[in-house]
């Protein structure tokens, strides 16, 4: 008897409550979304654009951008004129700059009402938010939690943040105001999954998931797929944010590639390689590479093996919609949907396979 891992790969994702971030929609039955954070100065709207126009290329969904005074506030109406995606505005304690983040054009605010001050700010900020169709993520940290909060249970910890995060939700509803979203980050892996999990059990709003200040690029990768993977594996998740020190770029991939490897959402090439050894007939790591680059374009979702030898080669290549298994003397085998179709040299392999996948992309395109 083999065993049938079909129900494991179909992952059942907790039903939330759907929200609109501009024209994206999160939670409900939508896609999970990817998320990244500008690092220009928001004043300098140019590079701002520009960094938003690349994300936004290589993936993004929706961008944040910070908004500390009213400058940026200001700027974000240039960038939301020239960018394609929802921008969510990044505001701290000011509620003015809440106020003009909206009434500028921003589709959601990163914003903690109990942070706010009295009740008339916070009915300001909904009331502007209310009238500009902007949604409201509450965004609850380890780090910043609320003294009175902290005092209660001594320490950062799961009850905790999800005690804050229920504070904040029942001050928008007392408002009337529900196109809300919700996260409860920490840079400890386990608080961030237990939070998670126990503010699941506790509201229906969709959840934004976060491991903050994850570290550099390997580290807070690994951190952050172990975080996400335990939750959106459990069907936790509406919308995720990698939180890497690096290019918000490379935040996108790894959320992008997150996702994929859960097959929760494919875009782009998924690209199954071997590590390479002594047996490959060709150089798989710096294929793999450039291939890598030359195919970061494709959006559509697109499986490719690139194997060194045929100990492994053909039965990755059935697993795959192109294939290529190294073989002697210069001779490699191209599989197409897993069967053997032609043989190609080291020279020309890159630039046929670089022409197969986009001819599969192009052809998905128009279906
Ligand atoms: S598939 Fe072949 S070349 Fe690649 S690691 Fe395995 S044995 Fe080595």
């Amino acid at each position: 008897m083999i065993s049938d891992i079909r129900p494991f790969r179909k992952i059942i994702r907790k039903k939330t409550k759907e929200v609109k971030v501009g024209k994206i929609k999160v939670g409900g039955d939508n896609p999970i979304t990817v998320q990244t954070m500008t690092n220009t100065l928001t004043t300098d709207h140019k590079s701002t654009i520009e960094q938003i126009n690349k994300v936004t290329e290589a993936g993004a969904d929706i961008v944040r951008v910070s908004c500390p005074d009213q400058n940026s506030t200001k700027s974000l109406k240039t960038i939301i004129k020239n960018v394609d995606v929802p921008i969510v505005a990044d505001i701290h304690f000011h509620y003015k700059r809440a106020i003009e983040a909206a009434e500028n054009g921003a589709d959601c605010l990163r914003i903690n009402p109990g942070n706010i001050g009295d009740i008339k700010r916070i009915a300001e900020v909904i009331s502007a938010a209310k009238n500009n169709n902007c949604s409201i993520r509450i965004g609850v940290n380890a780090g910043s939690l609320e003294r009175d909060i902290l005092e209660k249970y001594r320490e950062p910890c799961p009850e905790a943040l999800v005690e804050s995060a229920l504070r904040n939700i029942e001050i928008l509803e007392n408002m009337n105001f529900t196109n809300l979203k919700v996260s409860v980050k920490s840079s400890d892996v386990f608080l961030s999954i237990a939070a998670y999990r126990l503010l699941s059990e506790k509201t229906d709003y969709p959840l934004h998931l976060g491991i903050t200040e994850a570290g550099s690029y390997l580290p807070g990768s690994i951190k952050t797929s172990i975080g996400f993977g335990s939750l959106l594996l459990g069907g936790i998740g509406d919308t995720i944010r990698v939180s890497l020190s690096d290019d918000p770029i490379e935040e996108i991939k790894v959320g992008n590639e997150i996702l994929k490897s859960l097959n929760l959402r494919n875009r782009g090439v998924k690209i199954i390689s071997c590590p390479s050894c002594a047996r490959q007939a060709f150089q798989v790591i710096e294929t793999v590479k450039k291939l890598e680059q030359k195919l970061s374009h494709i959006k559509e979702p697109i499986t490719l093996s690139i194997i060194g030898c045929v100990v492994n080669g053909p039965g990755e290549a059935k697993q795959t919609q192109i294939g290529i298994t190294g073989g002697g003397k210069d001779n490699h085998m191209l599989y197409l949907n897993g069967i053997d179709t032609e043989k190609v040299t080291t020279k020309d392999m890159i630039d046929k396979i670089v022409s197969l996948v986009e001819e599969k992309a192009l052809s998905l395109q128009s279906k």
